[in-house]
């Protein structure tokens, strides 16, 4: 084993719902990344936007990770040197780099409705992870129009994108390139004063010195504006490994939201760890068969060039089988 003390991971989920298994996926191989590299493994609840999540789910999702055998060397429950780690208790250090950002004109007041981002949807612009890519209306307000807008609406802010390309090596992915200004111009902080997730996990990955990121691949396209905010505020980014999304057979995404097999469902249904996790690592290319498998054993078989890049769908009746075998 390669000992590299300085590797630090993390798990990083919103508990906005029941772990399902795409949540459980990405938790194991963030978690086998570390713990190949006998690095130190970091669990951070992103529960900033309050109105979507629940306590229990928390609970929940440390009964769950403890099941799968994910431990955690620093997180809610056991602490650590960067405590907080709860993204709603560290908000102090969002608005100092908000103020510092701001300070240094790189971000904007958007006094945009919810109908007209909506209508960019359908300009050239396009649509990104998270919703209609920006035009750009607000940036070259004049003050004396911000200063009449204000006066009715409180506004967003939203950070500049630089006018340059951006593009980094993804461990799974490759090499992404994104045009200058991909995505448009995002929030950092909500008109409800809710730091945006780009500002949050870049100040909060940066503070706790995470080196590796591994995350699902529906935020690929998020990395390249999480890059500018490194920049901006001089930090240094971690490498980025981002791994594929599992899909139900019907197609649809496993969503936390409307309750898709949840784990501690199937988990009372009779699945057993091994059994879930050997399925997983061979679905997603670690493992030639999908066999029982003890998690520390599968340390040894982690390599991120294994992992699949194709959207992984589940057969029909997979998790029936599983249980099943338990
Ligand atoms: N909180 C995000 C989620 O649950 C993940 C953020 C990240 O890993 O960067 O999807």
């Amino acid at each position: 084993m390669v000992i590299s003390p300085t590797v630090r991971g993390r798990f990083a989920p919103t508990p906005s719902g029941y772990l399902h298994v795409g949540n459980a996926l990405t938790a194991l191989l963030a978690w086998l990344q570390v713990r190949q590299q006998n690095g130190t493994f970091i669990l951070r609840i992103e529960d900033l936007d309050d109105k979507r999540l629940h306590p229990k789910y928390i609970a929940a999702l440390f009964e769950d990770l403890h099941w799968l055998g994910i431990d955690w060397d620093e997180g809610p429950e056991s602490g650590g040197p960067f405590s907080p780690y709860h993204q709603k208790d560290r908000t102090h250090l969002y608005h100092a780099a908000f103020e510092e950002l701001k300070n240094r004109g790189l971000l904007y007041p958007c006094f945009c409705s919810r109908k007209q981002l909506r209508a960019f949807a359908v300009a050239p612009h396009g649509v990104t992870s998270e919703g209609p890519a920006y035009s750009g209306k607000c940036r070259y307000l004049s003050e004396e129009e911000r200063l009449r807008k204000a006066t009715d609406k409180t506004p967003s802010w939203r950070f500049i994108l630089p006018d340059t390309p951006m593009a980094f090596d993804d461990l799974v992915y490759g090499k992404q390139t994104f045009a200058a200004g991909a995505g448009g111009d995002f929030v950092v902080c909500r008109a409800d004063e809710v730091f945006g997730y780009q500002l949050a996990v870049v100040i909060d990955d940066a503070a706790m010195g995470v080196t590796h990121v591994l995350r699902g691949n529906d935020l690929l396209d998020s990395t390249p504006r999480q890059l500018c905010l490194y920049q901006a505020l001089g930090l240094t980014p971690p490498s980025f490994a981002h791994v594929p999304l599992i899909y139900a057979s019907n197609g649809e995404r496993l969503a936390k939201r409307n309750g898709q097999m949840p784990l501690r469902s199937m988990r009372k249904e009779g699945l057993r760890p091994q059994h879930l996790i050997g399925y997983l690592a061979w679905l997603t290319g670690l493992l030639v068969k999908p066999e029982p498998i003890e998690l520390l054993e599968l340390i040894k078989e982690f390599d991120v060039r294994k992992i699949v890049r194709h959207r992984i769908v589940l057969p029909v009746n997979w998790s029936e089988t599983l249980m099943k075998s338990g």
